[in-house]
């Protein structure tokens, strides 16, 4: 059986590794001519760690990555409302939390897969049902013939729009810049993630290599005017803090990449007959977690677990079983994380800093735990 991968994200690369490894045969077939480094950083939070450790990439990952052992909430001064001390995850695991450029990540899983077909310049326009199974059809008029396929080509899924039932994507309100600053964070300041909330706006860095620090900004537009007259981001974020602005300043503006915020409403309909959803082509969320990669790395190991131990249409069962609650999960808290964070309302916004100050760390604790531990298959 060969397996086809729609889509060379996150997802699709670290599937097609773990099929590899337990010596599945696999095709990949990616829109782009190439793999191109996106000018942004991400985080590697403990659980997507853990599956890379189980694929022997642990140390290659953080070694050109960094270690974040805390995340701080705090107020637009960066004065701390909440922390969260990932230590006795990275005890407990083995495993820390990485920040990394997503260029050094995309290149560094291209380059583990050995035996993959890669197929680059292949945008997938439709997929049809046959007798053997689908057949695959590309905008360069090439046409292929699978037997089982797995969409992990994002948001927009193709293969979730022509094989399941129509899901809306839903708009946050947001705008988000993403930068990558040549700057270096002071020492006590190298192993955390900060996220300032302010009224309507927040804005997280985090130092990602030697001289790189990754800060990403959002802010809520009201209207399409609003979203037009906010979207130069030295007018909107200038004055918030001189870190934030020195941060901006260290970012060629060229380079600053500027995206709505959105996800797909929750659904259940991630696999029929040889085809199976994952990662955000199943459940995109909005980042507000610093997830969504996360959950298609997760989703890359249970999918080749299940596979491993099923026949295909048991494994995307089983596959789907495992992981629809926790993938929920984290698309309605961070939708709604996006709204808390997001209150304009002075009254509020003081409410909800003083709850934030006041809740136990068991709690948090509980939910980072929630969030790290892997299904068993
Ligand atoms: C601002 C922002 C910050 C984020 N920060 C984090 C973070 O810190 N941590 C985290 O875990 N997540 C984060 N995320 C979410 C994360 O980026 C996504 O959840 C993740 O990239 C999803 O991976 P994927 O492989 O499922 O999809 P994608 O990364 O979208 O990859 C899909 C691939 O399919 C290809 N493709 C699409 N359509 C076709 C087609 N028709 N034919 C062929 N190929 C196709 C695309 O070119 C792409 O290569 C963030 C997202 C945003 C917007």
């Amino acid at each position: 059986m060969t397996i086809d991968i729609i889509g060379a994200g996150i997802g699709g690369l670290t599937t097609a590794i773990a099929l590899e490894q337990k010596g599945f045969k696999t095709r990949i077939f990616e829109q782009a001519e190439k793999i191109k480094p996106v000018g942004a950083g991400i985080i590697l939070a403990n659980n997507a760690m853990q599956v890379y450790d189980k694929l022997g990439l642990k140390e290659i990952l953080t070694k050109n990555g960094n270690p974040v052992s805390t995340i701080k909430i705090t107020n637009s001064n960066l004065e701390v409302i909440s922390e969260v001390n990932l230590a006795q995850f990275e005890q407990k695991y083995n495993v820390k939390n990485i920040a990394i450029h997503r260029g050094s990540l995309q290149q560094i899983l291209f380059d583990q897969l050995k035996t993959t077909e890669i197929n680059l310049g292949h945008k997938l326009n439709k997929v049809e049902k046959n007798q053997d199974g689908h057949m695959l059809h590309f905008e360069n008029g090439k046409k292929i013939q699978s037997s089982t396929i797995i969409g992990s080509d994002g948001l927009h899924s193709k293969v979730r729009t022509n094989l399941f039932p129509d899901q809306p994507i839903r708009f946050a309100n947001q705008l988000c810049w993403r930068g990558i600053a040549h700057y270096n964070l002071p020492a006590e300041l190298k192993n955390d993630l900060h996220e300032a909330w302010g009224k309507t706006e927040r804005f997280g860095f985090v130092q990602i290599a030697e001289n790189k620090v990754y800060w990403y900004a959002l802010k809520t537009y009201k209207n399409a005017q609003h979203k037009q007259a906010i979207n130069d981001i030295e007018k909107s974020f200038r004055n918030v803090n001189t870190t934030i602005n020195n941060l901006i300043t260290a970012t060629p503006k060229q380079q600053i990449n500027l995206a709505e915020i959105s996800d797909l409403k929750p659904t259940k309909n991630w696999y029929n007959e040889n085809v199976c959803l994952i990662g955000d082509a199943a459940h995109a969320a909005t980042p507000n977690m610093g997830q969504g990669a996360c959950q298609a790395i997760e989703d890359a190991h249970i999918l080749t677990e299940c596979l491993s131990k099923y026949e295909t249409n048991k494994a995307f069962e089983e596959f789907r079983n495992l992981r629809l609650k926790k993938t929920h999960r984290v698309v309605k808290t961070s939708w709604n994380l996006g709204k808390i964070a997001h209150l304009s309302n002075p009254v509020l916004i003081a409410m909800r800093n003083q709850m934030l100050r006041m809740t136990p760390k068991s709690i948090s604790t509980k939910q980072s735990q929630q969030l790290f531990q892997l299904a068993q298959v």
